[in-house]
């Protein structure tokens, strides 16, 4: 007989496992394991996903309770362990900053809406009630990013948990150990409060195969991708429906009206999270010859540090490299680095503390026209706000992702937002604003722009069915 190498892969796996080597606690009960895997990790994708399958049928006829518990574990876990967990995600990816990767854990997870999201339309007349029940899917696919592996998966979990799905994810290789570790503990405090096993499931290790495995299986009713544009045009040629949450390279406009002050801290605060990882970070800003000047300075105010033309040229030869297409690629091993170490390749040493740097480029220059998610921030100065949005638009290649503008005129904020026609547009704040931090409204680590469902929430991982009883059953 000859053996596969998915087959050899799962009998060493699980030789490990019996073992009890490699990160799965061992001390706790045995559900997960009596299942045949190792708390929901699964070395290949037939594996991961029957498991998930099999485990909704059961989460299917469990209770409301029991699925508000399996979130609650997530979210405790999230928090309790942030500093842990944070830590672990930094080692692995290397990329982002560790109090914005705890941050993520401990202060957004608890804020990703649950249970409590879900909710029951009714119509009540003379022909009787008419329900529109919020029902899952069953066995989701989700693919999630390096940028926020942890938070990514678990963010997704909570959301899917909720809506009553079981979920099967394929984590960024460079993120696997991570995420993998995530899925151990969240489902051993899963089936220790419930008896519930496999509600999320992983492939470990995940590849580019698995991946496509995932996209194909026929027990997979959605996929969930969040992630850069390759996977994302991956996912929209799919048979399987899918909701894509692909890339953005979000601009700022900054007109004469505006409060300079609010405007540049919101910048660093939005441009420096976690090193600029965000798809939603700040990435190059359009500022009107008014103020430019200004801005520039007030950036310096709040932990920026301003790079001269020679020193942005230095850096940019280490961020890009020329691609067998001619054109400029992100040096993947600048990317997500702290500005100290950006700054070395610019030929400078910055002061303790800076958050972001920034400077003056044209609107040709890659850093702004590339998703480049490093903590510099290039500045481009326009005439006059019209032009600021027309560049904006243009370096936002029509992702219809997120865009920023700082202005007090209303008639620049109505045109602003129906020219970039984006999935979340802010104004007059930080980019993180738009999920929740410092602005209204849930956060959520998969922003739905190709496919249209905006800033995900246990609700769009449902089917809506209607239940209509007849006969005048009304008790108004
Ligand atoms: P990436 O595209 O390299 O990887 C994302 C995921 O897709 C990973 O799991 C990866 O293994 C998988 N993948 C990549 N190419 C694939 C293919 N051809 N077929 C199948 N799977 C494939 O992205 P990344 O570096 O992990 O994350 C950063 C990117 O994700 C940025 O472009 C960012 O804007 C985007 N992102 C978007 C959101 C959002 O909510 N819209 C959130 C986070 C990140």
């Amino acid at each position: 007989m000859q053996m596969s190498e998915d087959l050899i892969r799962s009998v060493v796996q699980q030789v490990l496992n019996q073992m009890g080597t490699g990160a799965a606690p061992t001390n706790g009960s045995s559900n997960g394991k009596a299942s045949g895997g190792d708390y929901g990790v699964f070395p290949t994708v037939e594996a991961a996903v029957d498991a998930a399958e099999s485990a909704f049928q059961t989460f299917r006829n469990s209770s409301l309770a029991d699925r508000k518990k399996a979130v609650s574990c997530i979210r405790n876990i999230c928090v309790e362990q942030a500093d842990e967990l944070g830590r672990l995600e930094l080692e692995e990816t290397k990329i982002g900053r560790l109090d914005h990767k705890i941050a993520k854990l401990r202060g957004t997870i608890p804020l990703i809406p649950g249970v409590e999201y879900l909710r029951t339309d009714l119509n009540s007349g003379d022909d009787g009630l008419t329900l529109t029940d919020y029902t899952p899917f069953g066995v989701i696919g989700a693919i999630t990013p390096v940028t926020h592996s942890l938070p990514t998966l678990a963010a997704n979990a909570i959301n899917m948990l909720s809506s009553g799905n079981t979920m099967v994810v394929n984590a960024h290789p460079s993120g696997s150990n991570i995420a993998a570790h995530g899925v151990r503990l969240f489902n051993k405090a899963i089936a220790e409060a419930t008896g519930l096993e496999n509600l999320i499931t992983i492939i470990d290790p995940p590849t580019l195969k698995t991946a496509a495995g995932l996209f194909e299986n026929p027990k997979i009713r959605l996929l969930v991708v969040t992630g850069g544009p390759a996977v994302a045009r991956a996912a929209l040629a799919s048979k399987r429906r899918a909701i894509v949450a692909g890339p953005g390279n979000p601009p700022v406009v900054v007109d004469a009206t505006a409060c300079l002050d609010n405007a540049a801290k919101s910048i660093v605060i939005g441009g420096a999270f976690d090193n600029n990882l965000l798809c939603i970070g700040e990435k190059q800003v359009f500022a009107v010859a008014e103020i430019f000047d200004k801005l520039l300075d007030t950036m310096a105010k709040h932990g920026g540090f301003r790079l001269s033309a020679p020193q942005i040229e230095s850096l940019t030869r280490a961020a890009f490299e020329t691609g067998s297409d001619g054109k400029p690629h992100v040096n993947k091993d600048l990317v997500g680095k702290d500005p100290a170490f950006l700054a070395e390749f610019a030929g400078i040493r910055v002061p303790e503390g800076t958050q972001l740097l920034y400077g003056e480029t044209g609107f040709d220059h890659p850093f702004v026209q590339e998703e480049q998610m490093m903590p510099f921030v290039p500045f481009v100065k326009v005439p006059n706000v019209d032009r600021a949005i027309a560049l904006a638009k243009e370096s936002e290649h029509d992702f219809g992702h997120t865009a920023v503008l700082h202005s007090r005129d209303v008639s620049v904020m109505s045109k602003m937002g129906k020219l970039m026609d984006c999935t979340i547009f802010v104004i007059n704040g930080p980019s993180i604003a738009g999920l929740g931090a410092g602005g209204e409204g849930v956060p959520s680590f998969s922003i739905a722009g190709p496919t249209g469902e905006g800033v995900t929430t246990p609700l769009t991982f449902c089917r809506q069915r209607r239940t209509a009883v007849t006969g005048g059953l009304r008790f108004a």
